[in-house]
């Protein structure tokens, strides 16, 4: 049996109520609080395929665990939102970051194929679960092959059947216009109506592989150049397997009639896709 004494690992947690320095231990049980004030402290810490069990397993508050690599970008993009979780819900939840690169026993145990993988735990058990988009093995690390996720992905699931857990409402909205462009502009090349208002005017997009387009008009070129090798109609997004987001970035794969995957990361700026990454 684990014990909690396992690891002596501890975290230096900032009080945002008083600002005191707290030591935390990575083990400690029930609630995250401020030695000096008795405010409910943010918890973020780590464990390792060591630790595991007495960091998150046996956690008495529920636990969102962060499955991630150092080498993938859109782990990168999640950890402001899974660092604001832990803000936000101080005292409630208890943030628990694996690198599965180090703890392979502990990816193993969540599935965790596709990375970055976010699950919230009650007593090591998955109640909720948010996926991201790049399979743990093919994706990025020095090569410039897409990222295109398994087959087997499963569709992200919603915490308590609500928002997804890592959304505001800027995010929210940005994931409807993704929506909107994937859907209506892509589907009916509706290129200089809602093609265009769902991005601004000085987009630069990467569409992997290609060179990279400055402005929407070469953009637009671009997107035509593909429908025009697919033989004049744009393959239809048939549905959004997944979407996420943090912050100003969205995380979008699309789904073809024909099975094929597209991904596309983007960052917003007022409501407007201002940089877009696409593998398709
Ligand atoms: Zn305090």
């Amino acid at each position: 049996m684990t014990q909690a004494s396992q690891t002596s690992r501890s975290d230096l947690v900032g009080c945002p109520h008083c600002g005191k320095r707290n030591r935390i231990s990575a083990a400690a049980r029930g609630v995250a609080r401020c030695g000096s004030c008795r405010g409910l402290l943010p918890w973020l810490t780590e464990a390792t395929d060591a630790d595991f069990d007495a960091v998150a397993v046996q956690s008495s508050l529920p636990v969102l665990l962060d499955l991630w690599a150092p080498w993938c970008g859109p782990c990168r993009m999640v950890a402001p939102g899974v660092e604001r979780a832990a803000q936000q819900f101080a005292g409630r939840l208890k943030v628990v970051k694996v690198n599965v690169d180090h703890s392979p026993n502990t990816a193993a145990r969540y599935q965790a194929q596709s990375i970055p993988l976010l699950l919230v735990l009650q007593d090591g058990e998955v109640v909720a679960r948010q996926l991201g988009a790049v399979p743990r093995t093919r994706c990025c690390a020095g090569s410039r092959a897409p990222c295109r996720p398994r087959s087997d992905t499963p569709s992200m699931n919603r915490v308590d059947g609500g928002a997804p857990i890592m959304t505001n409402d800027e995010v929210a909205r940005n994931l409807q216009t993704m929506d909107e462009l994937d859907f209506r502009a892509w589907n009916g090349a509706d290129w200089h109506g809602s093609f265009a208002r769902c991005h601004t005017d000085d987009v630069v997009v990467e569409l992997h592989g290609q060179p990279r387009t400055h402005g929407i008009d070469e953009h637009i070129d671009a997107m035509k150049a593909i429908v025009d090798s697919a033989g004049g109609t744009p393959p239809q997004v048939a549905s959004h397997p997944i979407a996420f987001g943090s912050g100003e970035w969205t995380c979008v794969v699309g789904e073809f009639e024909d099975g094929r995957r597209m991904v596309t990361i983007a960052k917003w700026r007022d409501g407007a896709i201002a940089e877009e990454h696409i593998w398709l």
